[in-house]
Formats: structure tokens, sequence, C-alpha cells
């Protein structure tokens, strides 16, 4: 059981107030709050030992390099990679993805090959292999989602027999909540010889991830989204793979030497990845949000989230007209819903008057709105902090913004 007097008093953001009301923060999937343990790890850092990383011999430059690849080895414990030259710090699952697509992509991808993708894909995990394959005349397929939100079997084994050079998978999506079980589907993947990317944006901040034990070759989260800052995230790649990669930026940190005549060599990694000053700040306040996601417990975060969509999935289906998009066995806490005749922009407007924040739109996930022929839902996600007074004030707002637009 979590302690959410003691959660809540540690988010700063937690006491204010929106249009006069209490704020009621139902948008995590999009970006989580900060604990003040995350807020003052990078203010620390900036007051006292800021310098550049890996450049100088003087004291703060130690300081700032022990502190950034300190956060790289917290980052490889949390999912259980063998070593920090698996961890690639990037500003993003976006670009994370996009690393993989032009780097691994453009030296593994011909023409005709096939990149294989599924329908519940946010569009970080869309547009970059899409752009790939039309630079190599490779065909982009996908696995389609049944009416529950989960992956259609059959379709997939269907797909696998095109030979996938990659599968590219969500491992929770953003708009179902549900949870895809990567560990069977990468297994499947690679029997065919496909190498498989996970998505983990959405799983990071809920579950436990153990990417040795999983077996995928890449994985990719944000940091933002598991309480830490924006502008930071992770490629996990396997070594044996991210050392055959060719660089894709160039730019300081990733050399070995640079020779004008001669050509330049390259960095070993994980630096090779890493072109460029990157988000040092960023990076250890990232270490220090995974610290406070394992000293709260991820088992009763992810518990707790559960059970917050739950009792919103039982009161909001009182409300005339909902109808609830994702229905997995296996989901987080998202709960994402339309109402018969009421535009989700509309009910989001009307609630965020009342000081509640939800998502509203397609969330980055066209392809999949338009599987369920709608032009998207309302979305309320919960984090560590949601308490079961917000899921009744969510609720309330609902009915009355209904009633309101009626
Ligand atoms: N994948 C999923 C499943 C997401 O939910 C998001 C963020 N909404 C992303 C990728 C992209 O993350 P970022 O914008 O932090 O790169």
């Amino acid at each position: 059981m979590l302690n959410l007097a003691h959660i809540r008093s540690q988010f700063p953001i937690l006491t204010r107030e929106i249009h006069g009301r209490p704020l009621v923060y139902l948008d995590h999937a999009a970006s989580a709050q900060k604990p003040i343990a995350v807020i003052e790890a990078q203010r620390e850092y900036l007051m006292h030992h800021h310098s550049n990383v890996h450049r100088g011999v003087h004291e703060l430059s130690q300081l700032a390099t022990d502190a950034f690849e300190a956060a790289r080895e917290k980052v490889r414990t949390h999912i259980g990679a063998s070593s920090t030259e698996e961890i690639i710090w990037t500003s993003g699952a976006t670009d994370a993805i996009n690393l993989v697509a032009q780097s691994w992509g453009r030296a593994e991808i011909s023409p005709g090959d096939v990149i294989l993708i599924t329908r519940m894909e946010h569009h970080a995990n869309i547009v970059p292999w899409q752009m790939l394959a039309e630079e190599k005349q490779a065909k982009l397929e996908v696995v389609e989602v049944t009416d529950e939100g989960v992956i259609d079997e059959a379709d997939f084994q269907e797909k696998l027999k095109k030979n996938p050079k990659i599968l590219a998978i969500i491992h929770v999506s953003n708009v179902l909540g549900t949870v895809n079980d990567v560990k069977r589907w990468t297994k499947k993947a690679q029997q065919v010889g496909a190498r498989v990317l996970i998505d983990g944006s959405q799983s990071i901040p809920h579950l436990a991830v153990d990417v040795v034990d999983i077996g995928c070759d890449f994985f990719v989260f944000s940091g933002h989204k598991a309480y830490g800052p924006t502008g930071i995230g992770v490629l996990y790649g396997r070594k044996e793979l991210l050392e055959k990669m060719p660089p894709w930026r160039g730019g300081g940190e990733m050399i070995d030497v640079v020779d004008i005549e001669k050509g330049t060599s390259y960095a070993a990694l994980p630096h090779k990845f890493e072109a460029g000053t990157p988000h040092i700040s960023g990076a250890i306040a990232m270490g220090v949000a995974l610290d406070w996601m394992n000293g709260t417990g991820l088992q009763s975060i992810g518990d707790h989230e559960r059970a917050l969509g739950a009792q919103a999935r039982h009161l909001l289906s009182d409300v005339e007209g909902m109808r609830f998009i994702g229905e997995a066995q296996e989901r987080t806490g998202v709960v994402s819903f339309l109402i018969d005749g009421l535009h989700p922009y509309d009910v989001g407007t009307l609630l965020d008057q009342m000081g509640i924040a939800v998502r509203t739109g397609h969330h980055c996930a066209q392809p999949l709105m338009a599987r369920f022929q709608i032009s998207g839902t309302i979305r309320a996600s919960f984090g560590a902090y949601n308490t079961m007074q917000e899921v009744d004030a969510l609720a309330a707002g609902v009915e009355r913004a209904s009633r309101m637009l009626r």
C-alpha cells in the first residue's frame, strides 16, 4: 500500500489551483509530475557541480562526469542490462527510435525488406519506420488489433511469414493500456530472424522491466513519463548490435581521432552514439527519478494505478452513452473513453474548467483511432500520486460536463 499523503507531499505542483479549483492531474501518460527529489537533484547539480562531461581534467568536470556515468549505471540496473555500454542517452523515446531507424535501419534494410509494427503504435514508433521504408523502398507491414484492443494473434503469425527484418512494438499502449506480452512476441519474431525494438515509454513508469529476460534487441523510453525531466531518454541496445551499427549523429564526444585527410575513427560504446554535449542535469535527475520509483515500490505503484483505473471505469460506466476503448485483460490504469454524441474536446474543456486535467484527441495514435473509426478519446491516466478522491472528482466532472453538453 502506498502512503499517499506522504507521496503527494513530495510533488509541489499538486498543491496548485487551476481556474480556482484544486488541480486534479490525470494526464500522467502525457507527462508525469516531478517529486521534489528530482527537482532538487537538477538544482543541486546546477548550483554546485555543473561542468561539461568527459572533457576536462579539472575537478568539476570529473564530478559532473562521475554523476552522469553513475546515472547511466542506475538505468542499467533498473532495466537489467548487462553493461553500461548498452545504455545510450538520448533526448527521449522518439530520438531513440530515430537513432535505431537511421543507424541500424540504414545499414540493414534493403529494397523489398519488411519492417513490422502494430496498429497500436504511437506515432514515434511509426513515422521513423515509414521514413526509412520510403528511403530504402522497403515495406511497412502492420499487425492488426482486435476489438478488445489486443494484438491479433492470427494476424501476427501471418505477418511473421513475410520474414520481417525488424519488429517495432509498443510495450504498453498509451491509449488502450494494453500490456503486450513482449517476451512472447520477441521470441516469435526472433525465430523468423527479426530484430525486435520495444517502445517502453508507457511501461517504465508502471512495471518492472528486464531487457535480458524479455530478450529484445532494443528498448527505448523517455525520462519525463517516469517522474524524470524532459529532454532525456534512453536507448538500450544489445552490445553486439550497437558495436556493428554505424554512428548516426556526428560531432564531439562520439569520436576517437578526427583527421581531415585520413578520416575519423569513432569512440567506443556508449559514446559513439552520443554526439555533442548531453543533457547532463537531465540524466542525473533521471537516475534520481528511478531511485524514487524503486524506493516507492514499482509493484505498489502499478497496483495502485490499476485500482484507480478500475474504480474510474466502474463510476464512469454510469454516465449515459459511455463507451470505453481498450478492454484487454492485461492493462495498466489508463482509461480511454467516449460519450455518445459528445466531442471529446468539449468534455475535456469543461473538465479543465473544473481543475481536472485529462487528455483528449488522438493521443499520437491516429492509425489506432482509424481502426476504431473514431477521431479521438478522452483519456484519464494515473500516477503514484493520484487518489480515489480524484477518481470521484473525475466521474462527477464527466457526469456534470455531459449534462451541460446535452
Ligand atoms: N511512445 C509512447 C507509447 C508514448 O506514449 C510516447 C509519448 N506520448 C512516445 C513514444 C514519445 O515519447 P517522447 O515524446 O517523450 O519522445
